[in-house]
Parts: structure tokens; C-alpha cells; sequence
């Protein structure tokens, strides 16, 4: 059993910490939203009245908050009320710069430090099955992985400090991209009269296979699980898609990498999400690709 505080109680936050309740850990966790507290204090989470309150006695603080920002605020707040040798792991998704600058802070305050975003969404983290990229010392990653393992099916140490955050955005920005050119293609063949059975027939097992067309399938049919079978509801949001690929940019930008395929991509996904579609799957993406007139 390990004392953990778990900071950021939301739709990740929530079901994760449950399931650290469920392996049998000792969960203090704090939100700033009451309902968030609520709902995670009917799964077994013990609510503090502060996050310096729920640190106090913690072997583990876990944070799972918004962005870079967020995160940084929180560490200021709890790291000098957490015990020293503490192991702080932030499973956010944030900027790459910001998750050094934690490390930097948490380091700095005697702490051990990971970074561990996740995918695998909110399904992924009420059934305990998410992948977890890691960056960190092998200290760190040592320590975390036996909790991360409660919380998710596949751990992997990335790097050093940041490296699971680069891990995410490099993987994402694959995926949007895959995602817009997979969507054109079913679009183009739809113009051309070719079914979209006999497309995904052709490319799921040729050179166009991917994720993005193999396991979920943006049109209904061939793949009955993708959201395109469900109204295109998430899913992996398009909001969240969009968030993930302007990360990418910010972090390419910051050491001069060449990304114009992922440029493309967070650009159609601000239009697709500033035309009022950012709660839809980002697979809806075919629909604008289709004209308004289609969208979902
Ligand atoms: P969310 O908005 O549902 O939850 C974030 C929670 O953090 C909120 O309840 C908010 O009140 C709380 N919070 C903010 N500042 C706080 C503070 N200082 N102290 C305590 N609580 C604070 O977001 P989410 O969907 O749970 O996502 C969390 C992170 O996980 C994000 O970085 C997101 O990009 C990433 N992520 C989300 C998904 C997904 O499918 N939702 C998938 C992979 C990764």
C-alpha cells in the first residue's frame, strides 16, 4: 500500500485515482471544482481541503491537470508541503518546456520527478488499460512503474526529463495527420463512385494501412467499434486532438524542426473545432473534409 495524493480529480483524474483505491493504495486527492470532489470521494478517494493538505504525508503526488500552466501553479503551491524523497508524477499532457521546468522545481525541492502522459482516453482510464510514456531518472521511472501499472496496461521509459511528453505530441501529430489524409481518401473515393467497404478492403491490408484507417475507420462499416458507427461522438475528442497538435508545433518551433504536414493538420483541426465541432470525435473531420453540408 502507498500513501498517494492525487491532484486533478477530472474526467482522466477521476477514474485513474479509483483505480489506485481499487489496487489498494491509500488515495488523498484534491480539485478546485466541488463536483470533481464529489464524484471521487464515491469511488474511495479521501478529499483534503488543499492540495498542500493532500501532499502532506503523500510517497506519491500524481497530478493530472489541464496544461503547463496548471501544472507549474500546482507544484508552487504543494512541493514545499510534500516529504522530501517524494516521487511527484505528472500524467498531464502539456508543453515540453513546462515539463522540464517541473522536473526542474520538483528537483529542486528534494523530490523525484517523472513526466507520464497517457493515452487511451477515459476509456482507457476506468478500465486501467493506458499507456503511459515516461521521462525521467530510472530512479524515478523504477518507482512509478509498479503504480502506473494500476492504472494502465503498457508503461514505457521514454527518456530523460520531457521525453514522455515528446513521446505523446511526435505520436499525436502522427495521428491527426494519418487521420485528415485517411478521411480525404474515403472522401475522394466516395467521389469516384469506389465503396468505402472495397477502399478498406484494398489499403487496411496494402501500403495504406494505419491506426487511423485499421482500428478506427472514420466512415461506419468496416471497423463497427470507431465512432464513426456512434454519430462520431468521442472518443478522442477533436478539442483535445487539436490542443495535442498545437503542443507539436509549439515544441517544433522551439528547436526548429520542419513539421509542415503537422502545421496542416492542427490548422484544419482550429477550423474543424472553431466551426463548433471540437466535442465531436476528431474523426468527424471527414464531414468538413465533405463540405458543411455533411458535417456532423
Ligand atoms: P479535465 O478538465 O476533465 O480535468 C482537469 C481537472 O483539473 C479539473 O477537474 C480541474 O478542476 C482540475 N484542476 C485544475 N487546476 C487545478 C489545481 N490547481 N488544483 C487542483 N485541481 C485543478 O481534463 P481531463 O480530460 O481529465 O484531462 C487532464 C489531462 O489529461 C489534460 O492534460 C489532457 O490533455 C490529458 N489527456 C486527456 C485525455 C482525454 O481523453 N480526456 C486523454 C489523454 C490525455
Amino acid at each position: 500500500m502507498t500513501k498517494v495524493a492525487f491532484i486533478g480529480l477530472g474526467n482522466m483524474g477521476a477514474p485513474m485515482a479509483a483505480n489506485l483505491v481499487k489496487a489498494g493504495h491509500a488515495v488523498s486527492g484534491f480539485d478546485l471544482v466541488e463536483a470533481a470532489k464529489t464524484a471521487a470521494e464515491g469511488t474511495g478517494v479521501t478529499i483534503a481541503p488543499s492540495a498542500r493538505e493532500a501532499v502532506r504525508d503523500a510517497e506519491v503526488v500524481v497530478t493530472m491537470l489541464p496544461a503547463g500552466r496548471h501544472v507549474l501553479a500546482a507544484h508552487a503551491e504543494f512541493l514545499d508541503a510534500a516529504p522530501k524523497g517524494a516521487l511527484v508524477i505528472d500524467c498531464s499532457t502539456i508543453d515540453v518546456d513546462s515539463a522540464k521546468r517541473a522536473h526542474a522545481a520538483g528537483g529542486a525541492a528534494g523530490m523525484l520527478t517523472l513526466d507520464a502522459p497517457v493515452s487511451g482516453g477515459v476509456g482507457g482510464a476506468t478500465a486501467g488499460t493506458l499507456t503511459f510514456m515516461c521521462g525521467g531518472s530510472d530512479e524515478a521511472f523504477a518507482k512509478a512503474k509498479p503504480l502506473l501499472e494500476a492504472m494502465g496496461k503498457r508503461i514505457v521509459h521514454c527518456g530523460g526529463a520531457g521525453a514522455g511528453q515528446a513521446a505523446k505530441i511526435c505520436n499525436n501529430m502522427i495521428l491527426g495527420a494519418t487521420m485528415i489524409v485517411t478521411c480525404e481518401a474515403f472522401a475522394l473515393a466516395e467521389k469516384l463512385g469506389l465503396e468505402a467497404q472495397a477502399l478498406f478492403d484494398v489499403a487496411s491490408t496494402a501500403s495504406g494501412q494505419s491506426w487511423s484507417l485499421n482500428s478506427y475507420c472514420p466512415v461506419p462499416g468496416p471497423v463497427p467499434a470507431s465512432p464513426a458507427n456512434r454519430g462520431y461522438k468521442p472518443g478522442f475528442a477533436a478539442s483535445l486532438m487539436l490542443k495535442d497538435l498545437k503542443l507539436a508545433q509549439e515544441a517544433a518551433a522551439s528547436v526548429g524542426a520542419a513539421t509542415p504536414l503537422g502545421a496542416e493538420a492542427a490548422q484544419l483541426y482550429a477550423l474543424f473545432v472553431a466551426a463548433g465541432h471540437g466535442g465531436d470525435d476528431f474523426s468527424g473531420v471527414i464531414n468538413f473534409l465533405r463540405g458543411a453540408r455533411g458535417a456532423a
